[in-house]
């Protein structure tokens, strides 16, 4: 590639791709740690669009035997440093955009964690809450098919994300496998178990939501700027789902006071702390946090505004903007979503002083325990859950302490520094590889 700028990328940047807030942001974001780094204009241009991107339409017979025809969509952002990786969200507000914005997140988080994978994204535009078992099963089953030539263990491999889960990951891995004629467990991670999943995989995106937390406390300790301790801490949690409940457990089993968590529906509050376990098994129950008896009723705009030290943004992106963030008064925020904090919000933190540790960086642990479950299913030899959350913490605390050097190093907030990191090592591949042909 050659080092000139690049007139196309106004172009790129103001496409297809970019019809989304989370788009907007990431790009924000992504130009902001670029001019910081002196980063090739050539490998920013390219970074800020998309390889590759399949729009679906996919038919299903419902339980009442009417055909309904839903949007679904596989995009790969980058695949220099491996094959795609990315999960697959149901919600009703997925779209092309955002889509291609999560798979731009995936890309940033597997090159910062050192993994040798690229970024990808799936989305089916559907609200999940009010499909039939049988009627996930057929959209999965169906929306794998239209998308098998993109997929592939060695191509781009999916897993869960919102409004989808081990069972869907199952249905996924049967349906290419039919295709092929003989079982690839490869294809997706996030399985079961019994058809070749990892031990810790279900709790990894939380449990690392929280280790990076610890690594916050103790560096905040290390520098002479708050003397925190988890134990007298207090956390809210927003968006009760495969991340949050697991990071409210993590935070409570640490004596972390959980005062509040939510859901769709709204949240729930109590200023003596949570009983977390009870409130996982009341969720399992009833499938939502409606209620719960023991806890008031707040709203989730509530919950992102209690006087807690530390929030766990868990559900969905663009929760916390240049509107709300103002009310915010955690003084660590984990985000455990993708993209929950615009980039205006996130300036007014960082100059108040709240630690933020960014999306690719604090929600990492999934995708990299989804790499151990592939790298597992490869070798057919199977880790004990100590061994998968021992290598976690490794992975996790090299990849922390990286960014707390880059964020000195460039004197700027965790979110530029991770981005910094993340692009170092991409680009330089990038560059080795050249621009094919
Ligand atoms: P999930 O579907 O299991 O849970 C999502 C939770 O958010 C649910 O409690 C849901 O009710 C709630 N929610 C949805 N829309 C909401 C809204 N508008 N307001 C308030 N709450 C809302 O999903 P998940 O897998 O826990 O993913 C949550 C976030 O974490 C997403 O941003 C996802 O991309 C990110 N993430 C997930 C993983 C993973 O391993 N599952 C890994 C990395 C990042």
């Amino acid at each position: 590639m050659s080092r000139q700028s690049n007139p196309v990328v106004t172009e790129l940047s103001s496409g297809i791709w970019s019809t989304s807030p989370l788009y907007q942001n990431a790009v924000l974001d992504l130009d902001l740690a670029g001019r910081k780094m002196g980063i090739d204009p050539n490998v920013l241009d390219r970074l800020k669009a998309p390889k590759r991107a399949m729009c679906v339409t996919i038919p299903v017979r419902m339980d009442d035997g009417s055909v309904r025809n839903f949007e679904g969509y596989r995009v790969q952002h980058n695949t220099t440093l491996g094959p795609g990786k990315g999960g697959i969200r149901f919600h009703p507000e997925v779209n092309l955009s955002e889509v291609s914005a999560l798979a731009m997140l995936m890309t940033m988080k597997c090159s910062l964690v050192g993994l040798p994978l690229g970024g990808a994204k799936g989305g089916v535009r559907v609200d999940p809450r009010k499909l039939s078992r049988p009627e996930h099963q057929a959209l999965t089953r169906r929306f794998t098919m239209e998308i098998i030539n993109m997929i592939g263990p060695e191509i781009d491999i999916p897993a869960p994300d919102v409004g989808t889960d081990g069972q869907h990951m199952a249905w996924m891995m049967d349906t290419y496998s039919m295709s092929k004629g003989h079982a690839i467990p490869g294809v997706v991670t996030g399985k079961p178990i019994e058809i070749g999943g990892s031990l810790g995989r279900v709790e990894s995106t939380g449990r690392g939501v929280v280790y990076v937390i610890e690594h916050a406390i103790e560096l905040l300790r290390k520098k002479g700027k708050a003397n925190y301790q988890l134990k007298e801490m207090s956390a809210a949690v927003h968006g009760f789902g495969k991340v949050g409940s697991v990071a409210a457990h993590e935070l409570a089993i640490r004596g972390c006071k959980v005062v509040a968590v939510s859901d769709f529906y709204g949240a729930i509050y109590n200023p003596k702390g949570l009983n977390v376990p009870e409130v996982v098994a009341y969720m399992d129950a009833h499938r939502n946090l409606k209620g719960y008896p023991h806890a008031e009723v707040i709203t989730n705009e509530q919950l992102i505004a209690l006087d807690v030290d530390i929030l766990v943004p868990a559900a969905i992106d663009g929760v916390i903007t240049a509107a709300n963030v103002k009310n915010v008064k955690a003084k660590i925020i984990s985000e455990g979503a993708n993209g929950p904090i615009t980039s205006e919000a996130q300036a007014y933190l960082e100059e108040h002083g709240v630690t933020v540790i960014p999306d690719i960086l604090a929600n990492a642990g999934g995708v990299i325990v989804s790499y151990f479950e592939w790298v597992q299913g490869m070798q057919q030899f199977f880790w004990n859950e100590n061994e998968v959350n021992e290598k976690l913490a490794e992975v996790m605390a090299k990849a922390f302490n990286q960014v707390a050097s880059v964020a000195d190093r460039y004197h700027c907030g965790m979110k530029t520094a991770a981005l910094i990191s993340s692009v170092e090592r991409l680009s330089k591949a990038m560059l080795l590889r050249g621009l094919f042909p």
